[in-house]
């Protein structure tokens, strides 16, 4: 069977994230309305919203960005909950144990907690990632750290607000399949696409976010 170019947004935060106002029937709206296949729900230390999502149409890769020692890091297609504030290489094990890949979100991103860059045990590097600014600097300073290290790149929107879904995107070769997709990722069977979040977006985001917060 010929593989298929999915487009997969690989960084999802919905309001099981403290930060984030996406409910989970936004992300299916919004990653409808953004043509995309599927989606990577990437909760800060929480896989609670992604298992909630699994019964849609959509392709939905159950994931947890995990605050460790060493800043963020993406876990991709865990349902056993990995503990936060671990050192990140062991973070990294614990991910292929519980049969997931681990992906460097933001990694020369110096203002959000960017995860180390001197290990070279990722699965994958986000180069593209719609919410860091300046965005293009940070495109090209991530392509270059996967070059380096000879990492499959992937790109996601890391989207808090549900407009901001799809801004970014990965087109993966693989089947519609969570185990297929991620083993393609491994490969690095994918093209990261993508642009910065719109000013107004944002700020709209942030300010539905701090409501929240009241
Ligand atoms: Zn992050
Ligand atoms: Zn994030």
């Amino acid at each position: 069977m010929k593989s298929l170019s999915l487009k997969i947004d690989l960084h999802v935060h919905t309001c099981y994230s403290p930060d984030a106002v996406t409910t989970l029937k936004e992300v299916i709206t919004y990653s409808k309305k953004r043509g995309l296949d599927g989606v990577a729900i990437t909760d800060h230390d929480t896989l609670a919203g992604a298992l909630k999502l699994q019964n849609s149409d959509l392709i939905v890769i159950s994931g947890i960005e995990i605050t460790t020692l060493s800043g963020h890091l993406l876990a991709l297609n865990v349902t056993t909950p990995i503990p936060p504030k671990l050192d990140i290489n062991e973070t990294i094990q614990r991910i292929h144990e519980a049969g997931g890949i681990a992906v460097a979100p933001h990694p020369t991103l110096f203002y959000k907690s960017a995860p180390s860059r001197q290990t070279a045990s990722y699965d994958a590097i986000e180069v593209i990632n719609s919410a860091a600014i300046p965005f293009r600097l940070f495109t090209y300073l991530n392509q270059k750290l996967a070059a380096r290290l000879s990492l499959p790149q992937t790109a996601g929107s890391d989207s808090h607000y549900g407009p901001e879904i799809g801004a970014a995107y990965t087109v993966i070769e693989a089947d519609p399949d969570v185990d297929e997709i991620v083993r393609a990722i491994k490969k690095g069977a994918t093209t990261p696409v993508g642009k910065s979040i719109p000013w107004r977006m944002r700020l709209k985001g942030k300010a539905l976010s701090l409501k929240r917060k009241i």
